[in-house]
């Protein structure tokens, strides 16, 4: 295996630790129950986050952003992964760091769109169906050779089926004749064909087809003999960046999204401006024809300060796109310098960004609040601990952060199995407590020792 065929997980970790988190958990009145879909207090926010919900359901949300704006670890991204999971059940996340957008071979505005089209999600009904009848016709559609040589060239082929509903002809492009040569079908013989939203996709003779085309999986009904059989419809979702990929490098399969991934010809090895354009033009036509719907998603953009104001100045403009997602930015900042100028700013974003959001803030937690959090969490890990053990988790994270304690759990847990066991008790968390420093302690002993350092 290549270097660059190790896929990065820092998308998945990133979601990971938020895995408790099932919505906003609020009540028929819009009013947040204490703790509920996993997220516990942060009334205030997950109340408005509900009105963002509404607004972007009614369509009223159109060029405009959130900010989130609170100390580290007071549930920002919580928040955002909780709206779009109010959303819908599949609509996308996609959770990126302002400072991810330098990279010394990547254009900034290149990777800001990337994550914008990985935001955007596409709904592509597909209705598979499969026939099983007997070959009464199979005649090549030819054409002279255009360059001029003596031979032709199959530009399709007609295929005729009789089924136990009648006859049917359906026109096959030349891949597909090609296998079935391969399998010597001929007039007479009973075979199977299938095809996806209206395209013949592989035809196979009745024996070999059981195992070849996996009549076996779930998705397949067995076929009553001689019978027309449709297969259920298929719903796949996919985002824009999907799409893109599976263009710039096209594998050849036989999935709706390597078909799509095929489109564009010639094949191209990278994701231009112009692939884009053209993929945009082959969703809207697909959206026209009623084959996909656009599923919008959230992208959340954290520590949205790290930003320059090249930056923003294309967020202004991507957020005025018909294509754009939900824009969720966070920050932890208050009054600071915008990037890539010297003007001073809230939270160090321009204002004419600033004019398009709707300001939540979050708060610092309460120390019951913590200690109901680091339970749900614990749970959702497989995590069994000793009651004075959570409270010890409670009473660190109140003198430190929440953020600090959760990341504690995983190395209390493997302390408490060292020692021979299950459960997580009050020395463990001491004891992981003293192995890890928290960045305010860190900072400390960094000033007590400084003659040690170099500076
Ligand atoms: P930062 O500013 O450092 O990016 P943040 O404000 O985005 O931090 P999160 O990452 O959302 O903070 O929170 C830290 C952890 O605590 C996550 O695992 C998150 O799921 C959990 N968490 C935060 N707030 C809540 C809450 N109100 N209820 C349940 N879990 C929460």
């Amino acid at each position: 295996m290549k270097i660059e065929e190790v896929k990065s997980t820092t998308r998945q970790q990133r979601i990971a630790s938020h895995s408790h988190i099932k919505g906003l958990g609020l009540n028929e009145e819009g009013l947040a129950d204490r703790s509920s879909s996993g997220l516990v207090g942060q009334d205030a926010a997950r109340e408005a986050g509900g009105i963002v919900v509404e607004l972007i359901k009614s369509k009223k949300m159109a060029g405009r952003a959130i900010l989130l704006a609170g100390p580290p670890g007071t549930g920002k991204t919580a928040i955002a992964l909780a709206i779009a999971q109010e959303l819908g059940p599949r609509v996308p996340f996609c959770p990126m760091v302002g400072s991810e957008v330098y990279s010394s071979e990547v254009k900034k505005t290149e990777i800001l769109m990337e994550n914008f089209r990985r935001s955007i999600g596409l709904r592509i009904k597909e209705t598979k169906e499969v026939w099983e009848g007997e070959v009464t016709e199979i005649s090549p559609q030819e054409q002279e050779d255009q360059y001029g040589g003596s031979g032709k060239t199959v530009t399709s082929v007609i295929i005729g089926l009789k089924t136990a509903k009648g006859t049917k002809q359906l026109r096959l492009d030349p891949t597909i004749f090609e296998s079935i040569q391969k399998e010597k079908v001929s007039i007479g013989d009973i075979i199977y064909i299938e095809a996806s939203s209206g395209n013949v996709k592989r035809v196979g003779r009745s024996d070999a087809y059981a195992t070849e085309f996996d009549l076996e999986a779930e998705e397949y009904v067995p076929i009553p003999k001689g019978d027309v059989h449709k297969k259920k419809e298929i719903i796949q979702d996919v985002t824009l960046h999907d799409l893109d990929m599976a263009n710039a490098k096209p594998q050849g399969g036989k999935d709706f999204l390597s078909m799509m991934g095929q489109i564009m010809k010639p094949k191209k090895t990278e994701i231009t401006e112009k692939l884009r354009a053209e993929i945009n033009k082959v969703v809207n036509r697909y959206i026209d024809q009623g084959i996909a719907e656009l599923v919008p998603g959230v992208l959340f953009i954290d520590e949205v300060h790290m930003l320059d104001i090249e930056c923003f100045t294309y967020l202004n403009r991507a957020l005025e796109s018909p294509l754009s997602p939900i824009v969720i930015l966070a920050t932890n900042r208050g009054i600071t310098t915008i990037r890539g100028t010297e003007i001073q700013a809230p939270h160090g974003i321009p204002q004419d960004l600033l004019d398009r959001l709707l300001i939540i803030r979050t708060m610092p937690y309460s120390l019951a609040e913590i200690v109901e959090i680091i339970a749900i969490r614990a749970s959702a890990e497989g995590l069994s601990m000793e009651e004075e053990a959570l409270a010890h988790f409670g009473y660190i994270g109140s003198q430190t952060t929440l953020r600090y304690v959760m990341q504690l759990l995983t190395p209390s847990r493997i302390i408490a199995e060292t020692n021979g066991r299950d459960k997580i008790c009050q020395g463990d968390v001491e004891e992981a407590g003293k192995l890890f420093f928290h960045g305010k302690q860190s900072a400390q002993i960094l000033r007590e020792q400084a003659d040690q350092y170099i500076s």
